[in-house]
């Protein structure tokens, strides 16, 4: 599967309903956040959609930056190599980091940086992500918050890509495969 005519893109999430779980979503982190400052860490570049519409639903003192990773290239399966995990650029000592992911997979991305965070003096770090795919996951990573529990569905759509396309589309999308007739 590498080009457009190879398949056909499916809705999965309703952008209503993405719409409804950021605001639930967003009441428990409001809660749990209460009182405290956030320096919110949105991981780009499919995260970015995601932080976008969850940041303007916080109401704590907030700060909003950015970090670059990526463990996919063109594939649709993670590579564990997590490439460019630098984080030089943000002040964490002190700060309560949150995450703000697209999506969980096997988790290695986070894991990675959620220890490098918690190395570099961050008084806390908690992850949300949009989509979760819990069974696949590894168990040691405590994902606080999610939107959506998914399969093992390669999803596109609300800033997750395939071969960088399909950021822009407002619902999750699965991709199927093209049936010749
Ligand atoms: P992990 O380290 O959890 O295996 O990989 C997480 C990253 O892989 C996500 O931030 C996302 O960029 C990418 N990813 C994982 N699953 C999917 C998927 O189903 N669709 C897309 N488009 N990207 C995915």
């Amino acid at each position: 599967m590498s080009n457009s005519e190879d398949y056909q893109l499916r809705v999965l999430i309703q952008q209503e309903t993405i719409e409804k779980k950021i605001l639930e979503v967003s009441k428990q982190i409001n809660e749990d956040y209460k009182g405290e400052e956030v320096l919110a860490l949105s991981v780009l570049k499919g995260g970015v959609i995601f932080a976008a519409d969850l940041v303007r639903q916080l109401t704590m003192p907030l700060q909003l930056d950015f970090i670059q990773l990526s463990s996919y290239g063109v594939k649709k399966e993670s590579s564990g190599d997590v490439q460019g995990l630098s984080v030089d650029h943000l002040t964490i000592k002190g700060h309560h980091i949150l995450i703000v992911e697209d999506i969980v997979d096997t988790g290695l991305t986070l894991i990675k940086l959620k220890d490098l965070l918690l190395s570099k003096g961050a008084a806390s770090v908690k992850i949300v992500a949009c989509c979760y795919k819990k069974e696949k996951a590894d168990a040691s990573l405590v994902v606080d918050y999610f939107c959506f529990e998914l399969g093992d569905d390669f999803v596109v759509g609300y800033g997750m890509d395939f071969a960088q396309k399909h950021r822009n589309l407002p619902y999750i999308g699965v991709m199927d495969e093209r049936k010749d007739d």
